[in-house]
C-alpha cells in the first residue's frame, strides 16, 4: 500500500505527464499481447511461422492471405472497450494535468478513453489504407468477409487495404516518433505501464526523459526499474482502482 500512496503523491504533484504504455494495460480489455501468440502454422507447407515473421513487411508482400489469417486473429478486437486505466489517464486530462500518452498498442483504446494527446508509435488497427489508390477503410471494413477475397480486404478499386500498423522491416512514421520524444522530453513525471521495456524501440525512448519522477508499473521485473523512482510489479487496474 506503501507504493501507491508513493505513487499517488507523485501523480498529484506532476504537472505534466507522459504515460508510456505497451501490450499489459490493455490486457484487462481482453486483448493478449500478440507477441507471446502461437505462430501460424500452415498445413498446406507444413511449416510454422513466428509471430515476428509474420507482421513483417515482406511476409505481408509474399502471403498476404496468411498474413491477415494471423492479423485477424490474433491482433484486431473489435469488441474490445476500454479500461479503468484507460480511462484513468483521460480523467487525469480533464481534471486540468497535462497528460500525454506514448504507445506501442495498436488497439486505438487509449483515444477511444478520450485522452486527446495519444501516440501511437506502432500505429492502430483502426486505421486502412489502399495500398493502390489511398482509400481510408476501418477496422469493421477490413474485418467483414464480405469486403475480402479470402482474408485479404480489398478496395474498391481492386487495391489491396494494408493496416496502418508498422510491420517489422519498416520505419517507424518520423512525426509520431518527433511527437513522441517531444512529450517525453517535456514531461515532469514519466510513468511507463505494461511493458518489458525489451521491445525496440520503446527501451531507447526513457532516455529522453529528464523530469522528476519516473514511475513504472509492470507484472514482472523490468531492466529499467533501476532508474526508476518507483516500481510497481502489480496489474494496472489493480493499481488503478486503488488510486481512486
Ligand atoms: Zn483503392
Amino acid at each position: 500500500m506503501e507504493k501507491i500512496e508513493e505513487l499517488k503523491r507523485i501523480i498529484d504533484e506532476a504537472e505534466r505527464i507522459c504515460v508510456f504504455t505497451g501490450a499489459g494495460i490493455s490486457v484487462p480489455s481482453g486483448i493478449p499481447d500478440f507477441r507471446s501468440a502461437d505462430g501460424l502454422y500452415n498445413q498446406d507447407s507444413g511449416y510454422n511461422v513466428r509471430p515476428e515473421e509474420i507482421i513483417s513487411h515482406s511476409f505481408f508482400l509474399r502471403h498476404t492471405d496468411m498474413f491477415f489469417d494471423f492479423y485477424k486473429s490474433k491482433m484486431v478486437y473489435p469488441g474490445a472497450e476500454p479500461n479503468v486505466a484507460h480511462k484513468y489517464f483521460a480523467e487525469l486530462e480533464r481534471a486540468g494535468k497535462h497528460v500525454s500518452v506514448v504507445t506501442q498498442n495498436i488497439d486505438g483504446l487509449h483515444s477511444a478513453a478520450g485522452s486527446s494527446e495519444v501516440y501511437e508509435i506502432h500505429g492502430s488497427v483502426l486505421r486502412n489504407n489502399c495500398t493502390r489508390c489511398g482509400k481510408f477503410y476501418d477496422a469493421s471494413y477490413v474485418m467483414n468477409p464480405d469486403n475480402c477475397d479470402g482474408n485479404i480486404p480489398l478496395c474498391s478499386c481492386g487495391g489491396i487495404i494494408k493496416p496502418d500498423v508498422v510491420l517489422y522491416e519498416e520505419p517507424l512514421d518520423d512525426s509520431v516518433v518527433s511527437g513522441a520524444v517531444s512529450a517525453i522530453a517535456s514531461a515532469d513525471t514519466m510513468i511507463i505501464i505494461g511493458t518489458s521495456l525489451v521491445v525496440y524501440p520503446a527501451a531507447s525512448y526513457v532516455r529522453y526523459f529528464r523530469g522528476r519522477n519516473l514511475v513504472i508499473i509492470n507484472l514482472e521485473p523490468t531492466q529499467m526499474d533501476s532508474i526508476a523512482n518507483l516500481a510497481i510489479y502489480e496489474d494496472i487496474a489493480s493499481v488503478v482502482s486503488k488510486l481512486k
